[in-house]
């Protein structure tokens, strides 16, 4: 059976009636489109915690730097009860094989960025929501997200490409850790790293280049860190156009020279934004399915996530 990847999520985003007025919050694209790809474990700290639904609203206060999960109405501090569940919820969720976390944004308990923090009655300042500052503590290098942000298509394929890329990574350690196996994760991720950050590549490169410099145990940590951490960088236009010149370049020798022209004017194209990024590589795909090119087949740059996501229709 295939191992999909794992995301944790909060509750109220796959349509569970576990708001603290009753209501959901259904992000049918995560649910019903994301869904298909990758397997969901539901957390929604409130109610896991032992609050019942519905419950009186809470926010963030800031007690002299002291920041609490107050109820707004009672003003009673409910900090100490999240605490101590999180505390067990983040060990068990460290057993699991999480690829990334999608938050709910805005709640003073899931909300991951710019929730309201309030001194003396007003809204002073932005902060995190204590499960989601549990959580990114514990896993700073996970691959976290909120759900509004991911409608902004860059945002939305940079996240979902950082599960998958983490999924593969999960995979390759399944497997007895060897320079070889992390030298051939490396070479199928060139172009991807290029797209996301060229200076990490180079970095990555000369890690699995002079691996006589340490254990194995700490070339795999210092390579995971520095990998995952470039992934986060947006592939703009720009750095697409220079990956896919250079894959033209790979293998121009077998185009003939109208196919060289026709990829040529497509990657213009793309460039000066008149298609997305999809059109360059369903051309590419065409052309390595027709020439082989071994090493390019390999390339996850070209194929980094299921296409019914349809992710790169849009950037
Ligand atoms: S935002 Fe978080 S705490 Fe609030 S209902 Fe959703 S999952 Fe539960």
């Amino acid at each position: 059976m295939e191992i999909r990847p794992l995301i944790g999520i909060s509750t109220c985003l796959l349509g569970e009636c576990v708001r603290y007025d009753g209501g959901h919050k259904l992000d049918r694209y995560l649910r019903d489109t994301l869904g298909q790809f990758v397997d969901f474990t539901p957390v929604c700290p409130e109610v896991d915690c032992g609050m019942t639904t519905p419950r009186e609203a809470m926010r963030l206060v800031d007690f002299d730097g002291n920041i609490r999960l107050m109820t707004q109405k009672t003003n009673v501090d409910m900090t100490p009860g999240m605490v101590s569940w999180m505390k067990e919820k983040l060990n068990d969720l460290q057993e699991l094989p999480l690829c990334g976390f999608i938050f709910k944004s805005k709640s003073p308990s899931s909300g991951l960025f710019r929730v309201k923090v309030y001194k003396n009655g007003e809204p002073t300042n932005f902060g995190r929501g204590i499960f989601a500052q549990g959580f990114t503590d514990r896993f700073p290098l996970l691959p976290v997200e909120e759900d509004g942000r991911l409608n902004d298509s860059k945002l939305r394929e940079n996240f979902i490409e950082r599960i998958f890329a983490m999924h593969r990574w999960r995979q390759l350690n399944q497997n007895p850790k060897t320079i070889a196996a992390l030298t051939n994760f490396h070479a199928k991720h060139k172009y991807s790293m290029m797209a996301h950050c060229p200076a990490s590549l180079k970095i990555l490169g000369n890690l699995v280049a002079n691996h006589n410099t340490g254990d194995i145990n700490s070339i795999y940590t210092k390579y995971f860190a520095e990998f995952i951490t470039a992934m986060k960088n947006i592939a703009t236009v720009q750095k697409n156009t220079n990956v896919l010149e250079h894959i033209m370049g790979y293998f121009k020798n077998q185009l003939s020279s109208d196919e060289k022209q026709e990829l040529k004017q497509i990657i213009i194209n793309y460039h000066n934004e008149l298609v997305p990024l999809i059109v360059p590589i369903t051309l590419i795909n065409h052309f390595i399915r027709k020439y082989k090119p071994e090493y390019l087949q390999q390339q996850y740059y070209l194929n980094p996530h299921p296409k019914e996501l349809m992710l790169r229709n849009h950037t």
